[in-house]
């Protein structure tokens, strides 16, 4: 389920001109918004994230033109802010204040706060082997929390079951369509920062693909409203090997992906098996000329802690796993070094503190 707009209407009530003077958090693109009365606008203030111009990492590689999207600094230290604060006032909206979620860390500490600043009960179910800052932090929002052994797909089972018995709303990837509205508004803050010529790469860390999905969406209604032209970025979605089944069905050229089995990663939101909107993540990089690849742990690993020594740049491993890629992708000649290429940080590394400990343990 995705929503749509009447994209001529929407054309005549805001363009790109408008938007210049608001203020910048994602609610500036409130006539493409599916929350109908401002009132029931949850926010801490999400989005308006900086696009950071690569200092060192891109001169490394020959890059001019490389640049960080950095989501780090949302509340909440992730992204998933935008999808979550969406889902959350939307759920206000239509009079709902019990929301689940099955969730591998960053979604549950996004709906615990949002659900808390809404007046709302959360739920949230993770596996028990998450960091731990994602527990005490769910917790300390007033969230219920579950651990179950397994990853994110179990958790999904308990979150369905938990939902049918007991009355919880689910707001698990794509079970609801506002998650990825909210998410979308990458896409429309990207083009506002290219100035409406969209770059030409997008390297990004893929879990259950909402930001991928959700920023195609958003070059495509541009696209309708005649802000950008046809020309959109090549789709990257990265993996970890340790689940991998995005790239798995893309080498073997399937439209829908096997769920991976024994799924291990220490970038936790890269730990999805089965991904709901599978279809959709791999009929967008068919579609935009990309392609999808897995980096190992080591150098995901590796590349996190790249990013903090050359950029100053505090990523979470999911960010340190779309630039190991970008960097295969550069040196295997798949991308031309002189493309405009945007890498995901999708969320802050304060979150993984065994996962840092790893890296200055590798030097
Ligand atoms: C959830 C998450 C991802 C994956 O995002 P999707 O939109 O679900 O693919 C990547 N990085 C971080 C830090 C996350 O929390």
């Amino acid at each position: 389920m995705l929503v749509a707009y009447d994209y001529e209407e929407a054309a005549r009530r805001i363009t790109p001109a408008d938007l210049r003077i608001r203020p910048h958090h994602m609610w500036r693109y409130r006539e493409l918004l599916p929350v109908l009365d401002d009132d029931n606008i949850v926010t801490l203030g999400e989005g308006g994230t900086p696009l950071l111009h690569s200092r060192v990492i891109g001169e490394a590689l020959g890059m001019p033109h490389l640049y960080f999207k950095d989501e780090s600094g949302n509340p909440t230290g992730s992204f998933k802010a935008r999808g979550l604060g969406m889902a959350v006032s939307r759920a206000k909206e239509l009079g709902l204040n019990k929301l689940i979620i099955p969730t591998a860390g960053n979604a549950g500490t996004a709906v615990a706060a949002y659900a808390a600043r809404a007046g709302m009960r959360a739920c949230v179910i993770m596996p028990e082997d998450s960091p731990l800052t994602f527990m005490l932090d769910c917790r300390l929002h007033g969230a219920e929390v579950e651990l179950v052994k397994g990853t994110i797909a179990d958790c999904g089972a308990v979150a369905a079951e938990k939902a049918d018995k007991d009355g919880w709303f689910s707001v698990a990837t794509l079970k609801e369509p506002y998650r990825i509205e909210g998410k979308k508004t990458l896409g429309y803050e990207l083009a506002e920062q290219f100035d409406y010529d969209l770059p030409d790469v997008i390297v990004y860390p893929t879990g259950g693909g909402t930001g991928l999905i959700g920023m195609w969406k958003a070059f495509i209604e541009m696209e309708q409203m005649g802000w950008v032209g046809g020309r959109k970025p090549a789709m990257v979605a990265v993996q970890a090997s340790g689940c991998a089944p995005i790239p798995r069905a893309w080498e073997n050229g399937e439209s829908t992906a096997a769920p991976w089995e024994n799924a291990q990663t220490v970038a936790a939101g890269l730990r999805v098996p089965g991904a709901i909107g599978d279809f959709l993540i791999l009929d967008a990089v068919k579609q935009s000329g990309g392609v999808a690849v897995a980096v190992s742990d080591r150098k995901l690993i590796h590349y996190t802690g790249e990013l903090a020594a050359r950029e100053g740049i505090f990523s979470s491993p999911e960010g340190g796993a779309a630039l190991a890629a970008l960097v295969r992708l550069v040196e295997d000649g798949s991308i031309n070094p002189d493309r405009r290429v945007v890498v995901f940080i999708t969320g802050t590394g304060y979150k993984y503190m065994e996962a840092m400990e790893t890296i200055l343990s590798d030097g």
